[in-house]
Protein backbone atom coordinates (compact mmCIF):
# COMPACT_ATOMS: atom_id res chain seq x y z
CA UNK A 1 0.00 0.00 0.00
CA UNK A 2 1.13 3.46 -0.80
CA UNK A 3 -1.55 5.47 0.37
CA UNK A 4 -0.01 8.05 2.49
CA UNK A 5 -2.18 8.84 5.96
CA UNK A 6 -2.59 12.11 6.83
CA UNK A 7 -2.31 12.63 11.00
CA UNK A 8 -5.43 14.64 12.66
CA UNK A 9 -5.33 15.80 15.63
CA UNK A 10 -8.21 15.51 18.09
CA UNK A 11 -8.58 19.32 17.61
CA UNK A 12 -8.56 19.09 13.84
CA UNK A 13 -10.85 16.27 13.96
CA UNK A 14 -12.86 18.26 16.25
CA UNK A 15 -13.16 21.67 14.11
CA UNK A 16 -13.97 19.78 10.95
CA UNK A 17 -16.94 18.00 12.32
CA UNK A 18 -17.77 21.33 13.68
CA UNK A 19 -17.68 22.91 10.66
CA UNK A 20 -19.48 19.95 8.66
CA UNK A 21 -22.67 20.14 11.14
CA UNK A 22 -23.31 24.35 12.29
CA UNK A 23 -25.95 23.46 15.14
CA UNK A 24 -29.67 25.39 14.16
CA UNK A 25 -31.92 26.33 16.42
CA UNK A 26 -35.89 24.78 16.15
CA UNK A 27 -36.79 28.17 14.51
CA UNK A 28 -34.00 27.87 11.94
CA UNK A 29 -35.03 24.50 11.28
CA UNK A 30 -38.64 25.64 11.11
CA UNK A 31 -37.33 28.54 8.43
CA UNK A 32 -36.13 26.14 6.03
CA UNK A 33 -38.12 22.76 6.45
CA UNK A 34 -40.43 23.02 3.65
CA UNK A 35 -38.10 23.61 1.44
CA UNK A 36 -36.27 20.83 2.33
CA UNK A 37 -39.13 18.61 1.73
CA UNK A 38 -39.71 19.98 -1.53
CA UNK A 39 -36.54 18.94 -2.48
CA UNK A 40 -36.86 15.57 -0.78
CA UNK A 41 -40.24 15.00 -3.03
CA UNK A 42 -38.73 16.04 -6.05
CA UNK A 43 -35.55 13.41 -5.28
CA UNK A 44 -33.52 16.80 -5.86
CA UNK A 45 -30.37 17.50 -4.40
CA UNK A 46 -30.83 18.53 -1.12
CA UNK A 47 -27.55 18.91 0.92
CA UNK A 48 -28.05 20.68 4.35
CA UNK A 49 -25.62 19.38 7.03
CA UNK A 50 -27.00 21.93 9.44
CA UNK A 51 -30.98 20.82 9.09
CA UNK A 52 -29.78 17.05 8.69
CA UNK A 53 -27.53 17.44 12.22
CA UNK A 54 -31.06 19.12 13.97
CA UNK A 55 -33.04 16.58 12.48
CA UNK A 56 -31.17 13.65 13.90
CA UNK A 57 -30.73 15.39 17.33
CA UNK A 58 -34.25 16.91 17.60
CA UNK A 59 -37.24 14.42 17.51
CA UNK A 60 -39.61 17.49 17.38
CA UNK A 61 -38.56 18.85 14.68
CA UNK A 62 -37.79 15.38 13.25
CA UNK A 63 -41.63 14.09 13.72
CA UNK A 64 -42.46 17.85 12.42
CA UNK A 65 -40.61 16.94 9.34
CA UNK A 66 -42.15 13.81 8.74
CA UNK A 67 -45.85 15.23 8.91
CA UNK A 68 -45.04 17.91 6.64
CA UNK A 69 -43.51 15.25 3.92
CA UNK A 70 -46.75 12.86 4.54
CA UNK A 71 -48.98 16.22 3.94
CA UNK A 72 -47.14 17.53 0.90
CA UNK A 73 -46.94 13.98 -0.80
CA UNK A 74 -51.16 13.81 -0.33
CA UNK A 75 -51.38 17.18 -1.71
CA UNK A 76 -48.81 16.51 -4.60
CA UNK A 77 -50.54 12.95 -5.15
CA UNK A 78 -47.15 11.51 -4.73
CA UNK A 79 -45.72 8.43 -3.20
CA UNK A 80 -44.19 9.56 -0.21
CA UNK A 81 -41.71 6.07 0.50
CA UNK A 82 -39.00 7.88 -1.16
CA UNK A 83 -38.76 10.76 0.57
CA UNK A 84 -39.36 9.01 3.56
CA UNK A 85 -36.56 7.19 3.01
CA UNK A 86 -34.23 9.94 1.95
CA UNK A 87 -35.37 11.78 5.29
CA UNK A 88 -34.04 8.98 7.58
CA UNK A 89 -30.85 8.25 5.55
CA UNK A 90 -28.54 10.24 7.99
ZN1 LIG B 1 -35.76 21.27 16.65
Amino acid sequence: MTASRRNFTPKTVERLTLAAEPWLSCDDCFAQIDAYIELLLADAPHANPGLRAHLSGCSACYEEARSLLLLAAEDDGVDPDGALRRLDAV
